[in-house]
């Protein structure tokens, strides 16, 4: 049986959390003030991957609220969908420290986390903004020069989704000619979302979300569905209760509270 919408939100909320105290990558987890997860609908259609998080990014916790998420924000209200109507990540959930570019092993160390999304998450069209993104869901170092508003379809970890490279609204901020090949760009987004769903292809290995055993724990006692290791002793971004519970693993009323502080719809 394929997971319901449900059991994939709180399967994405445990993935959060595992993430929140990722500490892989020793300078990234040194120096960023907060996990940058992504948010938005649980079960969008539509997914934007950027780059990293930026300076407001990682004070806030959550993806593309500087200029560029302003920029973003816009081409969205112009193609009629609002930041609730679709998941936005980043190839990075951590800052790089100074804005500096990611590394190829940072990359491969946080990707695990971006295919875990998109098998949860389920989109039909991932947008890739820029290079990084584009590179790495591709497989292929092909820029975004040559490959934006060219849509294909590729299969990312299991799942088969509408690629549809784009220029990183940061970068069009830099060069303002290029706002206009982004809006242009979006504005194929609609006929792309209408487009029947790419056919899935074969699975032969384990579900993202574990399939239900014979014989059920009660619910109160029933284990992650993945293995969700201690959440850091870090702050807890906007919307915590004020209860201290870092000594804790995460219990129900934690995974829900995780939504709220996901912006998760
Ligand atoms: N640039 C990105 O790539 N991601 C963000 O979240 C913000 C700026």
């Amino acid at each position: 049986m394929p997971p319901t919408k449900e059991e994939r939100r709180e399967a994405l909320k445990a993935v959060y959390h595992e993430a929140k105290g990722c500490t892989t990558c020793p300078q990234l987890a040194a120096t960023r003030t907060t996990v940058v997860f992504g948010n938005g609908n649980a079960d969008a259609d539509l997914m934007f991957v950027g780059e990293a998080p930026g300076a407001n990014e990682d004070r806030q916790g959550l993806p593309f609220v500087g200029q560029a998420g302003k920029l973003l924000d816009t081409l969205l209200g112009e193609i009629g969908l609002v930041r609730a109507d679709v998941f936005v990540a980043n190839v990075l959930k951590c800052r790089p420290p100074g804005n500096r570019d990611p590394h190829p092993a940072e990359i491969e160390a946080c990707q695990e986390y971006l295919l875990r999304q998109v098998e949860l998450i389920q989109p039909r069209v991932i947008c890739t903004l820029g290079n990084f993104a584009t590179k790495l869901l591709r497989g292929d170092p092909t820029g975004i020069t040559r490959l934006h508003g060219r849509d294909e379809v590729r299969v990312i970890g299991a799942r088969a989704v509408r690629l549809y490279p784009i220029f990183h609204p940061a970068a069009a901020l830099y060069t303002p000619a290029n706002v206009e090949v982004l809006r242009t760009d979006f504005a194929r987004l609609p006929e792309l979302l209408a487009l029947d769903p790419p056919p899935q292809p074969e699975r032969a290995e384990e579900p993202v979300v574990a399939a239900e055993e014979e014989e059920q724990p009660p619910v109160a006692e029933a284990p992650a569905p993945m293995a969700v290791p201690e959440p850091a002793a870090e702050a807890e971004p906007e919307g915590d209760d004020g209860d201290d519970e870092s000594e804790e693993r995460p219990g129900e009323r934690e995974i829900e509270a995780a939504g709220v502080q996901l912006g998760l719809f």
